[in-house]
Parts: structure tokens; C-alpha cells; sequence
């Protein structure tokens, strides 16, 4: 499932240039995942990026985004025309 950011967020910007698929933006408030773009980081990395770099735990599992290792793969696969997926990341 794609990852959201909650409130607690400090926009310290540290997840934004690690993303692998440009899914977060700067917003107002605080940072915000492109659910259309988040893969978990399948693909990838072996584990999700944000959630390893943020200082405050903000980056966590959307359940409002529930999708299988295939569907997020398979958006991985849009995201990167051209491209394989890492080894172990899938
Ligand atoms: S889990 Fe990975 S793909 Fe999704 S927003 Fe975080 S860094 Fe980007
Ligand atoms: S690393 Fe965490 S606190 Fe920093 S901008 Fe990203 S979500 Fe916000």
C-alpha cells in the first residue's frame, strides 16, 4: 500500500530527494505521497526510504491505499519505463 505522511511531519525535507518514484512534494504544512507514485519503494530499495530517513516516524502504510506486491510493482514498472526492478526488491 502507498505510504502517507501524518501530522507530526516537521517538513524537514530529509525524505523528499531519496524517493526513488518523485512521489513526495513539499506542501503547505508539511510534506506530502503522491499514492499514485508510491510503490513502498518495490522496485527499488529493500525497505521504504521515508520511513528509514524520517526523523519523527512520520512516513507510515496508508490502509486507505491497500494494494498487492503485483499492483505496486506493476506501478513501479509504469513509473520506469525501460527499466528493471532492483533484485530483492519485490
Ligand atoms: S515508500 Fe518509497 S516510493 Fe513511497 S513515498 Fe516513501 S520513498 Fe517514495
Ligand atoms: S523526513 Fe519526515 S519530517 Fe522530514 S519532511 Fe519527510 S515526512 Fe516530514
Amino acid at each position: 500500500m502507498a505510504y502517507k505522511i501524518t501530522d507530526e511531519c516537521i517538513s524537514c525535507g530529509a525524505c523528499e530527494p531519496d524517493c526513488p518514484n518523485q512521489a513526495i512534494t513539499e506542501g503547505d504544512t508539511q510534506y506530502d505521497i503522491d499514492p499514485d507514485r508510491c510503490t513502498e519503494c518495490i522496485g527499488s530499495y529493500e525497505s521504504s526510504r521515508c520511513a528509514d530517513l524520517c526523523p519523527v516516524d512520520s512516513c507510515v502504510p496508508d490502509p486507505a491505499h491497500e494494494e498487492t506486491k503485483e499492483q505496486l510493482l506493476e506501478k513501479w514498472r509504469k513509473l520506469h519505463s525501460g527499466e528493471e526492478p532492483a533484485a530483492g526488491t519485490y
